[in-house]
């Protein structure tokens, strides 16, 4: 076979076969096909899309490009939770404990910053000396001491999304429903977990910018979830604002520490809640929903839920204690409105661009991330403003770089007199 004819034939709207996804894919994994090649391919397939077929095709090679995960012989019900992406979204920091302290085992795998959004690894790499790249017999043995661990995509497992994740990032390719099904579902199906549950974020900070098109995704993801033997509950839930109260890198995992210990924003507790609500219910622990954010909220309340992050991060390596000294920023400032009202609109994505300017984000394959970097959000949606009142507060440890972010965030928010229609968080489920 020949690339270039590959890339030709879908760019020009037609359908790959299931030797030529596979044969492709491969080649790429191996380094045959080069890094042009292939993104020409994601643009291809970002502008004419795949049907289902060549959909479930690209899960299987991804698959298939490394090892997979065996945890048949578990005493424990073996899940996990991902999410699209989105500004400010740590949930799974927080799930994967707390879900552990129920009684499950989470071994997951997830991913770095994608574009516009942030990356539950490159948050953990915050943490001074957290390991998220281990051999699979390690990651093994930690899920078997701890019941959770969190790693990223390596050689070993996934190698296909490890590589296309991170082209996606740098060439404008993420937005695409089958991509996005070919790496979220790769990479649970690899780790041999029996349940999961998808945050399909939807709005203006969303890969999934409008509903019809998240549940569309939404369909195929529990049909290929379950084709593969995994029970796959769904929400759709909003990002048309950041989530909780802070976006960046340190300063979300102190956040999820608060949040572990009985201190976290509504809106945050609310979708962790609801996320693992599902887990605990296809785990059969517990029978419903409020049973199920009950005895969250007494993990949580009790401590449970914070020792068992405490031991993830011992068991990964990481330091907490030296964090409060490397996440500390040397230059912050606020932003401040400039008018009385309610402020009724955010442009998440552009929030999400100015963290990646603060150094939350790589603009290219070699930047190095900014671990002290991050904005606070003190007001959001809904919330009444006054003349000269700080509606962000941001920092990082770069002065250039915090005067071009406060210049992209100035016009992010919009202040009128009231608020038209109620922010809603959760949008549906299946
Ligand atoms: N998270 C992933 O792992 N992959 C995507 O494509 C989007 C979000």
């Amino acid at each position: 076979m020949i690339p270039a004819n590959l890339i030709a034939k879908k760019r020009d709207g037609k359908n790959l076969s299931k030797d030529e996804i596979s044969w492709f894919i491969t080649n790429y994994v191996s380094g045959e096909i080069s890094e042009e090649q292939m993104a020409s391919l994601l643009m291809a397939i970002l502008f004419q899309g795949m049907n289902e077929i060549e959909t479930f095709t690209l899960v299987e090679v991804m698959i298939d490009s490394g090892s997979k995960l065996d945890f048949s012989n578990s005493n424990y019900y073996v899940a996990d939770k991902h999410s699209t992406g989105g500004i400010g979204d740590k949930v799974s920091l927080i799930l994967a404990p707390l879900m552990a302290a129920a009684g499950l085992q989470i071994p997951m795998i997830a991913g770095r910053g994608l574009s516009f959004t942030g990356g539950t690894i490159d948050k953990l790499e915050s943490i001074p000396g957290f390991n998220t790249s281990p051999s699979l017999e390690t990651f093994n043995s930690w899920v078997d001491l701890n019941n959770c661990a969190i790693i990223s995509q390596s050689d070993q497992i996934c190698p296909a999304d490890k590589k296309l994740y991170a082209l996606r990032d740098q060439t404008g390719t993420v937005p695409s429903n089958p991509l996005i099904c070919g790496s979220i579902m790769s990479k649970k199906i690899a780790s041999g977990i029996s349940g999961l549950v998808l945050d399909l974020k939807v709005g203006n900070g969303a890969f999934l910018k409008n509903y019809e098109s998240a549940k569309k995704l939404g369909v195929w993801m529990k049909k290929i979830g379950e084709a593969f033997g995994l029970t796959t509950d769904i929400l759709f839930t909003s990002m048309d604002q950041p989530l909780g109260r802070s976006a960046g890198l340190s300063c979300e995992v102190l956040e999820s520490m608060d949040a572990l210990r009985g201190d976290g924003s509504e809106d945050l507790m609310d979708i962790t809640y609801q996320l693992g609500s599902k887990l605990l219910i296809q785990s059969n622990i517990t029978t419903d929903i409020k049973e199920s954010e009950n005895l969250q909220r007494s993990l949580i309340n009790d401590g449970k839920a914070f020792e068992k992050f405490e031991a993830m991060v011992k068991v990964q390596g990481g330091t907490l204690e030296k964090l409060e000294t490397t996440s500390h920023p040397s230059n912050e400032v606020s932003i401040l409105s400039n008018a009385d009202g309610v402020i009724t609109r955010m442009d998440t994505e552009k929030i999400g661009w100015a963290l990646v300017e603060l150094g939350c984000g790589r603009k290219s394959p070699k930047s190095s991330l900014d671990n002290t970097a991050g904005i606070q959000f003190l007001k959001k949606i809904g919330d009444e403003v006054h003349e000269n009142e700080p509606i962000y507060h941001l920092f990082n440890s770069n002065p250039k770089l915090l005067n071009s972010a406060k210049r992209m965030l100035k016009k992010t928010f919009e202040i009128k007199d009231s608020l038209k229609k109620d922010f809603r968080l959760v949008l549906g489920e299946f």
